[in-house]
């Protein structure tokens, strides 16, 4: 692996063989990008957000790029949870048809590109067809950051791109929209210094960030899930244009109908079978920290809204805006000055002005002992199984369990430690063999997050499953 590594440094070659195989971080490898750019694949040991420190690396990036690292304790863990911020808010997309929700991640990106606030701006693209692999596009008009609309849910290459942007002398200013594995390994490129390698100007670099957790391999991976979904199945596969795991406990697939216009299938969680759960999921997704991408200047998510259920509430529901700094500030400011996202509701530090309510506490570690992957993790000989409840029975224990479940920024934070918990103990096994094993790749905030269910958890290792919480 030092030898490899040495090799990249000196040849500076973007890796073109196969993935994951051929790139370093080999199978936790979240095809980033970074090492199919000659200008990024020197910087790759230093940068990678699965080698080295690996995810821990973004708590020591945040002073310089935020001004400030992360302020938390036990007793206020807002910054441990949601990264860096002045504020979160509650917004919408004004006027952008076809998004995934309601389009704020494209309304600013349209904003500051069509105003000439940056020179050209990086979305994910597509092929073109429903679930064709995501594809980064280096957009120099309006036109092409339309193209980013919507979520294509598999590992998106975003910083292959930077090479182009290197040789373009015009972009002086650039926008960045990425999940957090790309933001990091950007942020971290060139000693820290990702304007220098890519010739902008000072303080010309402006990163728009998306929530991201669980992302597919690949694009094949995310169409066999969806096609396992009850009432889309193989047949209407190809007509999904969107997903999402909703917090009623559901997952909601948009398909398209004939004749036009798309109708919503929402099945529970647990009509899918559990078979299809981890081969969904990337290894770098079980390996991830950065959930609510703390690099951004400004990230859009919805997990932390409100969420009231009813018809089409993808294309009603608010998001959750986190403005981390003064640059993510100015990118929001001006999309509501051009009238592309409105502000539903300002929410302060932490969110604290936003409707939030119920305890993740009885609710996470019953989440995380009845996760596949936990299961395969402590159990060798676990088998998932390949039937799901029938549709009638899953229906009732989803009203049931959401009746139960945190709302607003409290689900967020449930979705949080989950997802956290559950990564621990994969890298735990995963990372083991590394210097400073799994322990060095976690962030010290995501180990203040965890630090409450430590008991839990040390039962969960020793018995296999089970566990309560504790507040
Ligand atoms: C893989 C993935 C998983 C996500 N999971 C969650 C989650 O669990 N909880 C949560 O709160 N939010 C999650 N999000 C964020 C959320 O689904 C929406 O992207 C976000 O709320 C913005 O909605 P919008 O209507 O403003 O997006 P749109 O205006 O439709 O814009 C979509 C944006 O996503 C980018 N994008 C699309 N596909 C990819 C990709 N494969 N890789 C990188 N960027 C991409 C586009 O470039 C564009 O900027 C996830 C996003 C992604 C990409
Ligand atoms: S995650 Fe990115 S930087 Fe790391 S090996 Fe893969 S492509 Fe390279
Ligand atoms: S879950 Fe993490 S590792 Fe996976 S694509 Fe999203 S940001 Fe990258």
């Amino acid at each position: 692996m030092l030898l490899s590594l040495l090799c990249l440094s000196l040849a500076a070659s973007p890796i073109l063989g196969p993935w994951p195989s051929a790139f370093p971080a080999k199978a936790l490898c979240s095809n980033c990008g970074l090492c199919k750019s000659s200008v990024g694949v020197s910087s790759v040991a230093d940068a990678c957000a699965f080698l080295g420190d690996g995810m821990s690396r973004l708590e020591k990036l945040e002073p310089a790029v935020h001004g400030r690292g992360r302020e938390y304790e036990q007793g206020d863990l807002a910054e441990a949870h949601f990264g860096v911020h002045e504020s979160i808010k509650l917004a919408a997309g004004v006027g952008i048809e076809g998004a995934q929700w309601t389009g704020v991640a494209t309304g600013v990106a349209l904003e500051l590109l069509e105003s000439g606030a940056v020179d050209a701006a990086v979305v994910a693209s597509s092929s073109g067809e429903a679930f064709g692999g995501p594809e980064p596009l280096l957009c120099r008009s309006g036109e092409e950051i339309l193209r980013g609309r919507r979520v294509k849910p598999s590992l998106c290459p975003s910083l292959a791109v930077l090479d182009e942007v290197a040789a373009d002398p015009a972009i002086t200013r650039l926008l960045f929209t990425g999940v957090g594995c790309a933001v990091q390994a950007l942020r971290a490129m060139n000693g820290g210094d990702p304007e220098k390698a890519l010739g902008l100007e000072k303080g010309g670099l402006l990163v728009l960030g998306t929530h991201c957790v669980d992302n597919s391999p690949s694009p094949e991976a995310a169409r066999r899930f969806v096609a396992s979904i009850p009432g889309v199945g193989e047949e209407r596969a190809a007509d999904v244009t969107a997903y999402e795991f909703m917090a009623d406990f559901r997952v909601h697939a948009r398909v398209k109908v004939e004749g036009g216009g798309e109708e919503t299938v929402k099945q529970a969680y647990m009509t899918l079978p559990p078979s299809v759960g981890i081969p969904s999921i990337a290894p770098s997704c079980f390996s991830c920290f950065d959930y609510t991408n703390g690099l951004a200047d400004l990230v859009v998510g919805y997990m932390g809204a409100p969420f009231e259920g009813g018809k089409d509430e993808m294309q009603r529901a608010p998001l959750m805006v986190t403005v981390r700094n003064e640059r993510g500030r100015g990118m929001l400011d001006a999309a509501v000055r051009g009238g592309k996202v409105r502000i539903l509701q300002e929410g302060g530090r932490g969110g604290a002005a936003l409707p939030s309510s119920g305890s993740r506490a009885a609710i996470t570690m019953k989440t995380v002992a009845a996760d596949s992957m936990v299961k395969s993790l402590l159990d060798p000989g676990f088998v998932a199984g390949d039937r799901g409840a029938p549709a009638w029975l899953g229906n009732i224990l989803a009203a049931i369990i959401a009746r139960g479940l945190p709302k607003g920024l409290e689900f967020a934070r449930f979705s949080i430690d989950y997802h956290y918990l559950r990564n621990r103990l994969y890298v735990e096994k995963e990372m083991r063999g590394r210097t400073g094993g799994g322990e060095r790749h976690v962030p010290e905030f995501a180990k203040a997050i965890m630090h409450r269910y430590e008991e839990d958890m040390a039962g969960l290792r020793g018995r296999g499953v089970g566990g309560g919480e504790k507040e």
